[in-house]
């Protein structure tokens, strides 16, 4: 047993809107199934202008294209990088196994997002020590877009190109600006588990269509312009296929309803249990529009009387999916060493993961599976 009739209830599903198939059955009826296609071309124009970026190509993750960032940023054996250090892994793994040094850079409390004077006193100290970093790696965590107003600056006074790791982000802005445009280069993702799917795939963006086309050969296994398979150097197989692209296509014109679908979900949320004492909700700063790709929660046992771990549990128990926040980096055994910056004195990503909560936010959860889980939730409060 589990949600009002029984079903599981999950973190983030898939939501499909009904037009996707049309997408799907038209590539099929033209035999553009391969990778590549007309649906591929069309849905790298449509996300360039959707995130305000003159160039798009469009990849089979959001993985792949942060490993085509650390490309394009020149990454190598190393070279230090910098990144946020609430997130997950695959904004920093593909930049790593280029090579780089991981230097992670705590949250602030006001977005939980990179902190600019953690990052600004890493920089410091890069140019002391005279290794500066290749690139910075700002995340927009659950959505919430980090505060570009301050992080951007840093990145310029220092001359390091940023880049945006907008996976979780699709549909929000920064003063009405969309994630995506931001840095010298960013990337959306297109997993199952996102606002929206093309059940995998990813979107590399920037301003910069020389870096692109780079990319785009890369990703293609570097084919020289020869009449035979000849390769001067080595690429990867990182392509959307035109069939995923046409999912996509359909899933792009549904992002202005799921955005405020999952803003309505947050809301339910919030109205349910902001007056609850120890239960805290993630913030979205006056200069920022967030997606609430998921709600999530921070549970102080001492003031609510169970941790967020005996919610998860008990949500569970109800046959409802809950997820702890992300482990930040600076704490992951792979990168056990990396050099850290705390915020202010304090270590406001291990606060967060220590006490924070993610829960059930799809889109096409019903109004009766929301109250389900608020019901389960006051159920285990004491
Ligand atoms: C999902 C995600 C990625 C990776 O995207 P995939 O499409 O799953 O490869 C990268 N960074 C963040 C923050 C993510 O949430």
């Amino acid at each position: 047993m589990g949600g009002i009739s029984g079903k599981r209830i999950y973190l983030s599903p898939p939501h499909l809107g009904g037009e996707e198939i049309e997408y799907v059955k038209e590539a099929f009826d033209t035999n553009w199934v391969a990778p590549l296609g007309p649906h591929v071309e069309a849905f790298e124009r449509e996300c360039a202008l959707h995130s305000d970026r003159s160039s798009a190509l469009a990849l089979s993750s959001g993985t792949a294209a942060a490993a085509l960032c650390a490309l394009l940023a020149g990454i190598k054996s190393g070279d230090i990088v910098f990144c946020s250090s609430m997130t997950f892994v695959a904004s920093l793994a593909p930049f790593v196994q280029s090579g780089a040094i991981p230097i992670l850079i705590d949250s602030e409390p006001e977005s939980w997002n990179m902190s600019p004077p953690a990052l600004e006193e890493a920089f410091k100290d890069a140019e002391k020590s005279g290794h500066m970093p290749k690139a910075v790696v700002m995340v927009n965590l659950y959505g919430q877009p980090c505060d570009m107003g301050r992080i951007l600056p840093l990145c310029e006074r220092y001359g390091t190109p940023a880049i945006e790791d907008a996976a979780e982000s699709v549909g929000s802005n920064y003063r009405g600006h969309p994630s995506g445009s931001f840095g010298k280069f960013s990337f959306y993702s297109f997993n199952g588990n996102k606002i929206i799917t093309t059940s995998g795939g990813g979107m590399l963006l920037s301003d910069d269509a020389e870096a692109i086309e780079r990319a785009r050969f890369l990703s293609a296994q570097a084919r020289d312009p020869a009449p035979w398979y000849q390769h001067s150097e080595l690429g990867y197989n990182f392509r959307m296929s035109n069939v995923l692209a046409g999912i996509g296509r359909a899933q792009l014109k549904l992002l202005p309803r799921r955005v405020e679908t999952r803003r309505a979900i947050f809301m339910k949320y919030y109205e349910a249990f902001s007056d609850t004492p120890g239960i805290f909700f993630m913030p979205e700063p006056e200069w920022s529009r967030t997606n609430r790709w998921l709600t999530v929660i921070t549970v102080d046992p001492e003031k609510t009387g169970v941790s967020n771990f005996d919610i998860m549990k008990a949500l569970g128990a109800a046959n409802v999916e809950s997820r702890p926040v992300w482990k930040p980096m600076h704490l992951q055994p792979a990168f056990a060493g990396a050099k850290y910056y705390g915020h202010e004195g304090r270590d406001v990503s291990e606060e967060l993961f220590a006490k924070g909560l993610c829960l059930p936010s799809g889109s096409n959860m019903t109004d009766d599976d929301i109250s389900f889980v608020i019901g389960a939730i006051r159920d285990i409060l004491p």
